[in-house]
């Protein structure tokens, strides 16, 4: 029951009211491997770093279960780097340095021994790298799952529109929803999506939780509310390893199970901004992501009599 997670492996360094981070060690598909190997393994990477991206990170993954084989290290070259700024509202952020470096001409390669994964997610990265990995599986996988961001609309719109019509399930924040569709009503986005290719769009909006449509259901998953929020970094690619590591594990592409999916999602993405970076993922124990869930079944259970 593997599953392949494609994304950047990164430099990041992040600025919220609380404090710098740094450079610390961010992406999207690092964020994605610490967390769906809570739940299914191995977890078969692909991405791309360089030269510079330490040695300790890469062990600590493999330690976890997590195959490094499609991981390509460009001994002469920099990895990925992303800077970002919080304000007050750490809904919103803003991007103040991408450098592509390493990804700038990624050629990702699905090796041999990743061919009978069932599932696929992927992460953050160029359209174009995404849809060379769907098209390298030999059979395709169950369920294929992608993430996406406005850097992408923007600069990629054409090679996403092609991606989107290979995947079943989209995950996007709210204003991606927006953007992408041109609708304002997210139940309107929803429907515009749908035509784009996916059957199942999960929309993420951050402290407000997440929504997760297919034809005409829909499901709300809240988010904690937290004493603390320390760094939303990477909740986004927490939530998709949550999500995706729960439906591998359980190998069920059923709606009912994809609710179960976005509460697990949600659970985890709530543990990933206690700290910063990746430092509370890799903290975190069975019996903590236990007890998040717990908590999520008692902030939202509630018995009614019909009037
Ligand atoms: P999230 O907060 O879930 O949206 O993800 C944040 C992570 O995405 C950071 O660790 C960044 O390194 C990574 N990231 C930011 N911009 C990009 C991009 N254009 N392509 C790939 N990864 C990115």
């Amino acid at each position: 029951m593997s599953l392949i997670v494609v994304g950047s492996m990164a430099f990041d360094e992040i600025e919220t009211p609380f404090g710098k981070s740094g450079k610390i060690i961010g992406g999207a598909a690092t964020y994605i491997a610490w967390t769906a190997s809570n739940f299914v393994k191995p977890v078969q990477q692909v991405s791309v770093v360089g030269g510079d991206f330490p040695e300790a990170e890469l062990k600590a993954l493999a330690e976890r279960g997590v195959q490094l084989e499609g991981v390509q290290v460009k001994q002469d070259q920099k990895s990925f780097f992303w800077a970002g700024k919080y304000h007050m509202d750490m809904n919103n952020r803003d991007t103040l340095v991408t450098e592509l470096n390493v990804l700038g001409d990624f050629e990702p390669v699905v090796p041999a021994s990743y061919q009978d994964a069932e599932f696929l997610m992927l992460g953050n990265l160029a359209p174009a790298v995404q849809k060379s990995v769907i098209s390298q599986m030999k059979k395709r996988p169950k369920l294929i799952a992608m993430d996406t961001m406005n850097f992408w609309m923007e600069v990629a719109l054409d090679d996403l529109k092609e991606v989107l019509k290979m995947v079943d399930v989209l995950l996007i924040n709210d204003a991606e929803a927006r953007q992408l569709s041109g609708e304002y009503s997210l139940v309107r986005a929803a429907n515009k999506i749908f035509e784009m290719g996916p059957k199942y769009l999960i929309i993420k909006k951050g402290e407000h939780g997440a929504l997760l449509f297919h034809e005409n259901h829909v499901f709300f998953a809240p988010a904690l509310p937290l004493e603390d929020v320390y760094d939303p970094t990477g909740a986004g690619d927490t939530f998709a390893g949550g999500f995706i590591g729960h439906i591998a594990r359980t190998k069920d592409i059923s709606f009912e199970n994809m609710k179960t999916a976005i509460i697990i999602g949600s659970a985890m993405a709530s543990y990933c901004v206690e700290k910063f970076g990746t430092d509370r993922l890799k903290e975190i124990t069975e019996e903590d992501i236990e007890n998040r869930i717990r908590q999520f079944i008692d902030l939202v259970h509630f018995d009614i009599d019909l009037i």
